[in-house]
């Protein structure tokens, strides 16, 4: 399923992404105010357990999430996306999944990843640019073998050859982005785009 997040201040920060004009600094912290939304709708729907507190005037019931949250960062950019994960989520495991894309077939290149327990967590992958699809499906297929049931992808943008990907090969994922943008170049660049998410964060 996919869900585009179009909360006025998630196009505002996603507008800054886009623009050439925006500087390292900006982008890294529009980056990040823009993953505090999509983090938001990505958990939207967790269940709660009730609790007894004591508030400063009486006791009363509360709710607090019941199940744990792993989020994962897909290297590099995913990283942009981590720190606000973090800051809503202090609780959250984080994992790591390295797949480079080559750059002829966009296929994905697996160097690297490591995952805390996941069963019973909801498993969010933090990967912004949703273009083929195939880092995404590949980091999906890693996080079910290590035993990810509830997984729920967050995207800055996503191109619709991706999305008819994900919902070819994991129907059972949800996708939260903040756009749905009109189609790949033929670089598998996703346009209009943002440009090298990686490049753009990092500087490089
Ligand atoms: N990765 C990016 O950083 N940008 C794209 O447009 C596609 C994949």
């Amino acid at each position: 399923m996919f869900t585009a997040v179009d909360h006025p201040l998630a196009q505002h920060y996603l507008t800054d992404l886009r623009s050439v004009d925006t500087d390292t600094p900006r982008f890294r912290a529009s980056a990040r105010r823009l993953a505090y939304l999509l983090v938001a709708e990505a958990t939207a729907d967790l269940g709660l357990v009730d609790v007894e507190i004591q508030t400063p005037l009486e006791r009363t019931h509360s709710g607090r999430l019941a199940r744990p949250v792993v989020a994962v960062a897909v290297f590099r950019a995913g990283l942009g996306l981590l720190d606000a994960a973090l800051d809503m989520l202090p609780e959250a495991l984080i994992g790591y999944a390295g797949v480079q894309r080559n750059e002829e077939t966009a296929e994905p290149m697996e160097y690297y990843y490591k995952f805390p327990p996941m069963e019973n967590a909801r498993v969010l992958i933090l990967e912004p640019m949703l273009a083929t699809g195939g880092s995404l499906a590949w980091a999906v297929e890693k996080v079910k073998e290590h035993g990810a049931t509830d997984i729920t992808a967050v995207c800055v943008v996503a191109a619709p050859e991706g999305v008819a990907h994900m919902e070819r090969m994991h129907p059972d994922v949800r996708v939260v982005a903040a756009s749905l943008d009109r189609d790949l170049n033929e670089h598998f660049y996703i346009r209009p785009g943002l440009g090298d998410m990686g490049d753009r964060l990092f500087g490089t």
